[in-house]
């Protein structure tokens, strides 16, 4: 049994989502794109999984997150696949792939063959046994990386109101639950190894302001230890966790967040890989010619960087599958791709964004007692990142802009106490002479046309994003 498609994206998530509506913009045929997804709905908006999904008021589902909503784009229902003659393959997992024939094996025993294949399998949850405990089948132990994953949480929290939860991990994925846990009434303990919260990202000074707002909401943060091991009842369901420090805590539901990896066994040896994912060129074209690899799994140049990473992030995966589309159907028009990291989070009533680099030397801005404040980092005598807590649409804009210009900074004091103003201000001088940081533009005809697409993006990014 076999298909055969033109073009073939494995994956159903936030890249296959936004891969598709590009294919459509760019004037797909019927029946020429197949996506293949171990996932049984069509793509959606993921960051909606540890946000509006876990509400108890009034809690976000499906159809109403398909993608592209978080964009501001149209929302793609099974119906729309099926409008545009794209076949949506459910529920079936791509078991092997042989870049050489062009051919990939599902769980069903298909082989599908193609002519161009972009690879969107995203990142999976890294597993507690991976990290010697075990646990991981219990009824109450729970991940966040799928809709299973949160529906499973949902229910779980909907049985334990009032009781207690251990977030075993300070990232990402465990200060969104914890906020979640808490709003639906579970009292919540925050187990990691480091000094403080999100410490990838936050100075410890940010961090102090997150794990205090999050403390006068009753979450108890244990820092510097991590769990040795879980406790089990007679039936296997977990009812505490053991501290390596000898503590031990009650529990009536764990989430695990200790991180992800990308999904690119299937690879393995057929492609170069870099960075732990698949080596691509400012195409997101993989050392295969016909194979292209976007979102999670993508080691890609970012020239801001001025070296390869993979972003695990999902700005990085709408915007990457946009561009391997317009690289393999209008090639000739498809500059390479140049990214400005971007990350946001919102919690209870707080609502951040980064942009840039956390390297180099860091100052601190606004009003840390208040509800605006935020970060700067200089490197090389350049603006590279920027923080912003509680900002406005204008204030975004404005940081993002400076950051991807890469401002030069001569003073760090004077940086400090400007704070946001910095950022306003350069945006309002146009540059005398030819930037000293970053750009490589130089002619202001060009500055002004880069910059004024750049505020349209990122203002309609902004209010897209908003609806997750
Ligand atoms: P995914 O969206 O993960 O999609 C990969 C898809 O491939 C999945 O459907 C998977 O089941 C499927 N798949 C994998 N292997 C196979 C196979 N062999 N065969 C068939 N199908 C396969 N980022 C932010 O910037 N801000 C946020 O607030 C934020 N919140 C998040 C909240 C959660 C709960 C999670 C899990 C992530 C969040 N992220 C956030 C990260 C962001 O969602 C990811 O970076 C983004 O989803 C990556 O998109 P992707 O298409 O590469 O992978």
């Amino acid at each position: 049994m076999g298909r055969a498609f033109r073009y073939v994206i494995i994956g159903g998530g936030v890249a296959a989502g936004y891969a598709a509506l590009e294919f459509t913009k760019k004037g797909l045929s019927h029946g020429e794109l197949c996506i293949i997804s171990d996932e049984p709905v069509a793509p959606y908006e993921r960051p909606a999984l540890s946000k509006g999904f876990l509400l108890p008021e009034a809690p976000a589902r499906l159809p109403g997150f398909h993608t592209c909503v978080g964009a501001n784009e149209e929302r793609l229902t099974p119906n729309w696949y099926k409008k545009h003659g794209i076949e949506l393959i459910l529920g079936t997992r791509v078991e092997s792939a042989n870049v050489r024939r062009k051919t990939l094996l599902t769980t069903m025993g298909e082989t599908i063959t193609y002519e161009f294949l972009i690879i969107a399998t995203g990142s999976r949850a890294v597993k507690l046994e991976e990290i010697g405990i075990n646990g991981s089948e219990a009824e109450n132990v729970c991940y966040l990386r799928d809709l299973a994953d949160a529906t499973k949480l949902v229910n779980v929290m909907q049985k334990c109101r009032n009781g207690d939860a251990i977030v075993i991990g300070g990232g990402y994925i465990g200060m969104e639950c914890a906020a979640s846990l808490v709003i639906n009434k579970i009292n919540v303990s925050m187990v990691f190894p480091g000094p403080y919260c999100m410490s990838r990202l936050f100075t410890p000074k940010i961090a102090s302001y997150y794990e205090d707002f999050y403390k006068s909401k009753g979450v108890n943060f244990i820092k510097g230890t991590s769990v040795s091991s879980l406790v089990f009842n007679s039936e296997g369901k977990i009812t505490g966790a053991n501290l390596k420090d000898g503590r031990q805590l009650p529990a009536d539901l764990i989430i695990v967040g200790i991180g992800a990896r990308p999904n690119t066994n299937l690879f393995t040896g057929q492609l170069t890989f870099e960075k732990g994912g698949i080596k691509v060129n400012s195409q997101l074209q993989s050392s295969n010619p016909s194979v292209y690899a976007v979102g999670d799994v993508a080691s890609f140049p970012v020239k801001f960087y001025g070296d390869s990473r993979r972003v695990e992030h999902v700005d990085a995966a709408r915007r990457t599958a946009r561009h391997a589309v317009s690289a393999i159907m209008d090639p000739k028009n498809t500059p390479g791709f140049d990214y400005l990291p971007f990350f946001y989070s919102r919690v209870f009533s707080l609502s951040w964004r980064f942009y840039g680099d956390n390297v180099g030397e860091v100052v601190h801005f606004g009003d840390f007692n208040g509800t605006k404040f935020g970060a700067l980092w200089r490197s090389n005598g350049c603006l590279v990142g920027c923080f912003l807590e509680g900002g406005g649409d204008d204030d975004y804009v404005a940081i993002a802009k400076a950051v991807r210009d890469k401002a030069t900074v001569a003073d760090l004091g004077e940086l400090e106490t400007a704070g946001l103003g910095f950022a306003v201000e350069v945006n309002r001088k146009p540059p005398l002479s030819p930037p000293v940081c970053g750009g490589g533009l130089k002619k202001p005809v060009y500055v002004l046309c880069a910059t004024s697409a750049f505020v349209v993006a990122v203002f309609a990014y902004w209010y897209g994003s908003r609806l997750l």
